[in-house]
């Protein structure tokens, strides 16, 4: 038992991002390294070789191009000791012609014959006019670098450029570095384990700082701040997170108004219906006037209940997407004075005035029923929060393929800090639970959710005790 949990433990362990990050550290170093001793230990000898070959040929190509001029001689003795390399003039009969000193004159020296025929060979065999090859100089025993290239002499007979270059052998060479890079690897990779731990702590650290609090946040605690950290990307899931933060606060302070809300709007009818019944049960039972005029009480009451949960449900079907909207073209002016028409008792009788502003008929392709409860609920709204001044304008205009209507009042106005959560559900501006108008909390959200289910958009502008602007776009 004790050692699966060790071994979970250490799953666990080596999950860890500095752990994952010190072991990425760690191959990165370690790749170096290989690539070190590849390039130092085994392809030593081929690069060392390659490029001595390159260089033997660029100095041949350029004493093969001096060739003529006065100073060649010279120029050959130079090269011969700055680099030094060995460097003949040979001519066809293999008699060394270059360099020579006084008794050669005399005794005439010769190539050495082997050499010279495979210097033949190898020159004859190329297509150039030189040749660059290695071979084995016997007289040394090492291995060799040989240019070779076809002077024209004036007489018309050939001369030969012959360049020869010991190859060091790089048995020598390659241990001393073989040495050196063990002790530069161990150092390294020891460098490299250290500073992999504390960079990988580094890194780890703002995340690891994140996760604990957002362990707090999943207990509820909303107070938290999440810090941010060294890198940008840190720095913006710490904002995001203290956003997404706010946002749960609203949205936990929303559901308890909500809760507030319902039982409320419940409670209030329910009370009214339970006391009235209980007073034509003990009171007005015979008298039959005060017992409808109390049973008219209930059943307004009971009115008010279904309502609610009507709304609640229709709500709920639009934006769970189960109402199919059922999409006819209409006049949106000749439905917008069908609703009007609900509203007379508030132009009669409370001095509303309405007005409605088009360019002729504009007609939209849309849900008929559901569009007027739409504005129902927008012409409601601006009675419920208008005061004193009871003007209410409505302006239809046809943009291109769009529609807007919007309603303007010119009562209460919304505060800039309730502006965004108007539309939620059971979000209402204001004193919560003293409410004087009639409303649910739910009329916004129904107008939102019909909007877009219709693809289209909802907005407002208003400002706090002057007039407000609610449009909707289709
Ligand atoms: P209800 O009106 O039942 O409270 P709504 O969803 O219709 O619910 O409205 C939500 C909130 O938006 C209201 O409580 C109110 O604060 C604000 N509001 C809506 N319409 C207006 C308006 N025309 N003028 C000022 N405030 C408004």
């Amino acid at each position: 038992m004790k050692r699966q949990s060790d071994k979970m433990r250490l799953e666990e362990n080596s999950k860890k991002m500095n752990f994952k990050l010190w072991q990425y550290f760690m191959i990165l170093a370690a790749s170096i390294m290989i690539v070190l001793w590849l390039l130092q230990i085994v392809f030593m000898s081929s690069f060392y070789k390659s490029m001595k070959i390159k260089e033997i040929e660029r100095i041949g190509n350029s004493l093969y191009s001096e060739y003529g001029s006065d100073d060649f001689q010279e120029k050959l003795v130079a090269t011969s000791f700055s680099k030094g390399i060995a460097i003949n003039i040979i001519d066809e009969n293999g008699s060394i012609i270059f360099p020579l000193d006084i008794f050669d004159l005399i005794r005439r020296p010769q190539f050495e014959a082997n050499a010279f025929v495979d210097f033949l060979n190898q020159l004859y065999k190329s297509s150039g006019e030189s040749v660059v090859y290695t071979t084995r100089n016997i007289r040394m025993n090492q291995d060799a670098i040989v240019y070779g290239a076809i002077l024209k002499n004036e007489t018309g007979s050939n001369y030969f450029l012959y360049i020869s270059s010991i190859l060091e052998p790089m048995d020598t060479t390659i241990i001393i570095l073989k040495n050196q890079l063990l002790i530069i690897t161990i150092i390294s990779l020891l460098l490299a384990m250290l500073l992999s731990y504390f960079f990988s702590k580094k890194l780890s650290e703002p995340i690891i700082s994140i996760t604990n609090t957002a362990k707090s946040l999943s207990k509820g605690d909303y107070s938290i701040k999440f810090k941010k950290g060294d890198y940008k990307e840190i720095d913006d899931l710490a904002d995001t997170l203290n956003l997404t933060t706010t946002e749960l606060q609203k949205s936990e302070e929303l559901k308890r108004d909500l809760i507030a809300n319902v039982t409320h709007d419940f409670k209030t009818p329910l009370t009214v219906i339970k006391s009235y019944s209980e007073m034509v049960r003990d009171l007005t039972g015979e008298n039959k006037e005060k017992r409808n005029q109390n049973l008219q009480t209930i059943i307004e009451e009971t009115d008010k209940l279904e309502k609610l949960v009507d709304e609640m449900l229709n709500l709920s079907r639009v934006q769970s997407g189960l109402k199919v909207l059922e999409k006819i073209r209409f006049d949106l002016e000749e439905l917008t004075l069908e609703v009007l028409a609900r509203f007379k008792y508030f132009s009669i009788e409370k001095g509303f005035n309405f007005t409605i502003k088009t360019e002729g008929q504009v007609y939209i392709t849309a849900d008929r029923t559901l569009i007027s409860q739409v504005i129902y609920n927008l012409i409601a709204n601006a009675i419920n929060y208008s005061e004193g001044n009871k003007e209410i304008e409505i302006d239809i205009i046809e943009k291109v393929d769009k529609v807007c209507f919007s309603i303007k009042d010119y009562g209460v106005g919304i505060a800039e800090e309730d502006i965004n959560y108007i539309w939620d559900r059971y979000y209402r501006g204001g004193k919560k639970h003293q409410r004087l108008q009639v409303g649910t909390g739910l009329g916004l959200s129904f107008v939102k959710s019909i909007i877009l289910a219709h693809g289209g958009e909802v907005g407002v502008e208003s400002q706090l005790g002057q007039e407000s602007i609610f449009y909707f776009i289709i």
